[in-house]
């Protein structure tokens, strides 16, 4: 089993943005491991802290080479223009094309406090630019046109009335 249940769409911790890290201790590599078994038995590609309910700076992620977490990241510079069907750990079986950035530059810092500078394209960039998204308290559901945002929040009331439902 998950060490984390995911928080899924309607829970506010979703919507409140991070705080940076200050330290890494074992605590934090504690959450990062978990954050990872978490994100692999999902399955997804990335997952912010406060999907899991923590208000830190951090995400990890996996496009397939191997998890790794990268701790207070920021995006420096971004370019071009790149469509994705993209979907949302917490907004489980929805996904939209989206269109962002094609091209971003991330630094930040790793486990062992050294920095991480990476230049990424496609699906490497839409899930830094999905998980900065997570840690400054934006959901997908945002980044979504006005008739994607209508349809979308149709089904999500659709399923929080079946959830209350005896
Ligand atoms: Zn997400």
């Amino acid at each position: 089993m998950a060490a984390f249940s995911i928080r899924q769409y309607g829970d506010p911790v979703l919507r409140q943005p991070t705080q940076e890290v200050e330290e890494i201790d074992g605590r934090l590599v504690r959450l990062v491991e978990e954050m990872i078994e978490t994100m692999h038995e999902a399955p997804g590609s990335g997952l912010a802290a406060n999907q899991v309910g923590v208000q830190r700076r951090l995400f990890v992620y996996d496009i397939g080479k191997g998890p790794r977490a990268v701790i207070n990241p920021r995006i420096v510079e971004s370019s071009g223009e790149w469509t994705y069907e993209e979907g949302c750990l917490s907004i489980p079986g929805l996904s939209w094309p989206i269109v962002r950035p094609g091209r971003v530059h991330l630094v930040g810092i790793d486990l062992d406090g050294n920095e991480i500078d990476i230049e990424a394209d496609e699906l490497e960039a839409r899930v830094f630019e999905h998980e900065i998204d997570h840690l400054d308290g934006i959901l997908l559901i945002e980044r979504l046109d006005e008739d994607q945002r209508r349809q979308a929040l149709k089904v999500l009331r659709e399923r929080s009335l079946e959830a209350v439902r005896p």
